[in-house]
């Protein structure tokens, strides 16, 4: 089967919740495919047992260029700081060689950051809705619009990239309130991808199945998250998701190779959607 190497150098990244998980592999994949990675996360450290290095030192130590920018996702003023510390880069001159743009800023934005709340619907606080759609909702929300006005005000085209899920179209027990994040973040998706496409910039989603990482609970989840699973309804493909195999499909969404897809949730599953 044939291989492709992703080329992002000179190109600045910006990837939410990067600091664990899928926007963890995300934002290593970006580090070594050339791109100065911004981690945009509450934290810097992350909650992975087996990832003990901070993302942006993972990426450095690798010989890439990385920075960690605590952020809260639900702040919209935290997400546009984000958004300017990547023109910042460009003036300091260490973003200068970029290749596809002759002004510095922010080329791909991946709002990835998401948290995750199972419980009976009629048992649901108001304040556990408000939560989970701060982050996942609001955060992709505000994420896309400074993201969407910097690549505008640019001028240069950019493109965006969204954490969806296959909640985002399967309902699954105890997850109102995730799965109405989730199927909003799709049509955030598609809204954003009609607005700026006449500003070049292209908006996407990638939906993973269920990934093995920290999502939700503690380590023990790692691995619950896909027996449980396995007895409800099989994986197609017959294994567990891992991040690394969600990260090369943003990365493909991110370059010129998918440059007339723009609307798109693709699906990282092993099939488990299909049926
Ligand atoms: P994770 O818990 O390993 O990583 C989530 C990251 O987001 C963490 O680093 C966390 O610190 C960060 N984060 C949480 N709240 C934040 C906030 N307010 N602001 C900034 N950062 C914040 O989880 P993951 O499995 O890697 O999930 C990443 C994304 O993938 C989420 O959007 C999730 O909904 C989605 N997803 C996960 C799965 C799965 O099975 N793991 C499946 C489908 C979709």
């Amino acid at each position: 089967m044939g291989r492709t190497k992703f080329d992002f150098e000179g190109e600045t990244v910006i990837v939410t919740g990067g600091s664990s998980g899928i926007g963890r592999a995300i934002a290593l994949e970006f580090g070594r495919a050339g791109a100065t990675v911004l981690n945009a996360d509450i934290r810097a450290t992350s909650k992975d047992v087996d990832a003990q290095t901070p993302t942006h030192e993972a990426i450095e130590a690798d010989g890439g260029t990385a920075e960690f920018v605590e952020t809260d996702v639900s702040d919209p003023d935290a997400l546009a700081a984000v958004v300017e510390r990547a023109e910042e880069i460009g003036v300091d001159g260490q973003n200068s060689t970029a290749r596809r743009t002759s002004s510095p800023g922010v080329d791909v934005m991946v709002n990835n950051a998401g948290v995750f709340v199972r419980e009976e619907m009629l048992d649901v606080s108001i304040d556990d809705f408000e939560f989970i759609h701060d982050i996942n909702s609001k955060g992709v929300f505000c994420g896309c619009q400074v993201a969407g006005q910097a690549m505008k005000d640019r001028g240069e085209g950019g493109v965006i990239i969204n954490t969806a899920s296959i909640s985002s179209t399967h309902a699954q027990k105890n997850q109102v309130p995730y799965d109405s994040t989730k199927g909003a973040i799709r049509m955030i998706t598609r809204g954003a991808a009609l607005e700026f496409a006449e500003h070049d910039v292209r908006v996407n989603a990638v939906a993973p199945g269920h990934i093995a990482t920290e999502f939700g609970a503690g380590a023990e989840k790692k691995e619950q998250a896909v027996v449980a699973d396995d007895l409800v309804k099989p994986i197609p493909l017959d294994r567990p998701g891992y991040p690394e195999d969600v990260a090369p499909a943003v990365l493909f969404l991110a370059s010129d190779q998918a440059g007339y897809v723009t609307g798109e949730t693709m699906y990282v599953d092993g099939g488990w959607q299909v049926f």
